[in-house]
This record gives structure tokens, sequence and C-alpha cells, in this order.
């Protein structure tokens, strides 16, 4: 007989092992669920079972074990072992998946596809009997970090901790690359051309399989960045496994945050920090928030100012901002703040040209009560004062 794989196998589950062998079945292209009724009985069960046994084909059962032991034992006696298809059992919560019959002809490598498949350990290679089963792997870790602006010494020391302690690194090479240099040990796992919730998703996978697990994000990870990705990719699934891994997310210091420590205190007083960037949102919307963030007098911070492929985006936003704000009013723009290439200009709304502004610049707007005054160095000290005048 030729060696079974998983799409050759019959897949049937009771209603314990359902949700389960339905996460196998969503793994295994090709592999499909023996579909019962949910409301098979018992009886109903074990017939298909015995007719799966009687046609000698391989089989692949989700569900309560001893459930399965009793329903099988009738069928097999008087049968001759050597006849036997292989016969794979899974618990339902997916921890093991044991060669039960067929042994030596396939059931070993058919319960480690279907290890695999789940990403647990297969049990161990039985040679008589029922299968060792292996325990539940203990759940991972999955931990979103914020490397901050990028110089070391603006990361929190938690986030080193746990750079240094994590066995798999997900994120954009290049804030891999600024949160290294790693160990021969730890693997980088380079998910440049992944969708943020594909990536999240690859990380949950790797935590759910027991890794620890790190994805990397600049500045903070819950400002414009992964932490609400990761956080969606669980609020979306029903994968068990997924609840079990140690979710952490670790923060940092956010480019407005840097930016203006630079300049001095332009976010003294109310702000808000709102992403250009209409690659996930309606550019429609992104003016209504511009056009209530001026009328609120708020300080904006801008994140995802402009880019090559949003090249006219940045000059609406400060036509819009000119409405409402005087010619006079401080802008900060911080390129590269906390790397080698650091650059920060402090000018205002008036003379700001968009050209000076790129995907690795913030720009702070002042509100109606942010000023600026001249450093001893030649550039500016920009502040938003904490009190506002009595109207
Ligand atoms: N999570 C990040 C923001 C990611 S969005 C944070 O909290 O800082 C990317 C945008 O952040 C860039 O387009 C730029 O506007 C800003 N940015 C990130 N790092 C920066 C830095 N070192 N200097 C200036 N701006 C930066």
């Amino acid at each position: 007989m030729a060696a079974p794989t998983l799409q050759s196998a019959r897949l049937i589950a009771d209603a314990s092992g359902r949700a389960m062998a339905e996460r196998l079945q969503s793994r295994v292209q090709g592999m499909m669920l023996d579909a019962s009724d949910p409301d098979e009985t018992a009886n109903g069960l074990t017939r298909r079972l015995h007719d799966i046994c009687r046609m000698r084909h391989p089989c692949v059962f989700v569900g309560s074990l001893e459930w399965l032991v009793l329903a099988l034992a009738p069928a097999l006696v008087g049968m001759d072992r050597d006849q036997l298809a292989p016969v794979v059992a899974v618990t339902p919560d997916g921890a093991a998946a044991i060669p039960l019959l067929g042994l030596g002809r396939g059931a070993e490598a058919l319960a480690r596809s279907v290890a695999d498949a789940l990403g647990v350990l297969p049990a161990g290679r039985a040679t008589e009997g029922l299968g060792t089963a292996v325990p539940a792997p203990r759940p991972g870790r999955l931990a979103v970090i914020g490397l901050g602006p990028g110089a070391a010494d603006l990361m929190a020391p938690a986030v080193r901790e746990e750079l240094d302690r994590a066995q798999d690194i997900v994120g954009y090479t290049t804030y891999v690359r600024m949160a290294g240099p790693f160990r021969p040990d730890q693997r980088l796992l380079d998910s440049d051309n992944r969708r943020e919730m594909d990536r999240a998703r690859l990380a949950f996978e790797l935590a759910a399989q027991g890794r620890h697990v790190v994805v990397v994000s600049s500045g903070d990870p819950g400002v414009f960045a992964m932490a609400a990705a990761v956080v969606e990719a669980l609020d979306q699934s029903d994968d068990p496994a997924w609840r079990e891994v140690d979710l952490a997310i670790l923060p940092g210091i956010s480019a407005a945050q840097a930016v203006a420590a630079r300049a001095g205190a332009p976010l003294g007083h109310d702000f808000c920090m709102l992403s250009l960037s209409d690659n996930l949102k309606p550019w429609s919307l992104i003016e209504r928030r511009l056009e209530h963030a001026a009328l609120a007098d708020l300080v904006i911070a801008l994140y995802n100012p402009s880019s090559k492929a949003r090249p006219w985006q940045l000059s609406q936003a400060l036509d819009l901002l000119r409405r409402h704000r005087a010619p006079s009013t401080p802008v900060v723009l911080g390129r590269d703040v906390g790397r080698p290439d650091e650059r920060v200009i402090v000018t205002t709304l008036g003379e700001i040209q968009p050209d000076q502004v790129d995907m690795r610049t913030l720009v702070i707007l002042g509100s109606s009560q942010t000023r600026q005054f001249p450093r001893r160095d030649g550039g500016a000290w920009v502040y938003t004062p904490r009190w506002y005048p009595a109207p």
C-alpha cells in the first residue's frame, strides 16, 4: 500500500473534536472533513467509523480517544492486525496525534503530518498498542515592542530584555536591523512583503507553537504600528491556542515625543496625533479630522506626512490648516530623530515647503498659543504654555 497522505485520509470528528478537525482541515490543502450532521448520534458515527475501517481507508479521527477505542473495538475483533488501515487519533485540544492502528503501514507518518500541520510534537513512534500522548506544548509568548525613535539609549530596558530573550523576531527589515544585533540562534523573519494582518497572524502562529516571538515596531507599537493589528488578529481568531499565548505590548517613545523634546515643549498643552496616510482610510476622513483638530486649536503631530506614492496630500493638508491658523504658527520638522542623520528644523506655517518633508519626517504644527524664541546656538526653542488665556 502506498504511504497514506493527509489528503487521502478520511478526517472524522466527534462533537468534542469538531473545532480542532476544522482547524486541521483549514491547514491542509485538499483535506476534507468527512462532514457529519452535528447532531449525528454516537451510533451513526460508529457506523461510519466501521465502514471506513472495512474499506481499509486511512483515517484521522479527532475527538474523545476513549470513545474511539470503545467504538472501534467491536469492529476489530477477529481482524488480522496486518489488514488494518492506518488510524491516527487526535485529542480534541490538538495536543497529541497518536498512531493508533496500522503501525508500520504509514500510521506514524500520518501522525507526523498531522502534528506538523497543527504545530505540535507527534506522539513518539509507538511500536505497540497506544502511543504515548505528549503533553500540550507550553504556550509561547508574543511581545509587541516599540524601539523608540532609534537611539539605543531611548529604548526601554524592558524592550531590550524582551529582544534578548526572543527566539523569533518579526518585522520590517529596517526595524529588525535597528533592534539587533542578534545571536545566531535567534530567527529573523523578514516580513517586508506581508501585509500587517498577515504579519500579526504569522507571529501568533509561531507563539501558539510555544515560541517566544517579538514583533518589532519603531517608536511606540500602539501609535500607527503593529500592536493594533496583533490585537485585532487575536480578536478575529477562534483558535483556542492563540488565547493561551502570553501577549504583551511594550511601549516605546513615539516620534512625536522624540521630535518635541528636541525642539522644546510644543506638546505642552492639548494635542493630537494624526496619520496623513490615506492607504488605510479615505482622504475625505483625514480632511475632516484636520478641520476639527484645527477648529479645536489642538497642536497637531502629523505622522506619515508625505511619500513618493502620496505626493500631494501634505500640500492639501497645509492649505486646509492655513485657513485656520496664522502664518506665524510655529512648525517643527523632525527627520530621523534619534538616528545618525537626525535633522530638526523650526519653521512656520507660512514658510514651510512640502519638499522639506518626507516619509522619515514628523511634522508638529503649533496651536494659536505655541511660541518660539531664539536659542544660543542659532536654532529656536518652541513651546506651548500649559495655561490658556482667560476668554
Ligand atoms: N510607531 C511609530 C510611528 C510609525 S508611522 C512611532 O510611534 O513613532 C511612521 C511615521 O512616524 C513616519 O512617517 C514619520 O512621520 C514618523 N517617524 C518614525 N520614526 C521617526 C523618527 N525617528 N524621526 C522622525 N519621524 C519619525
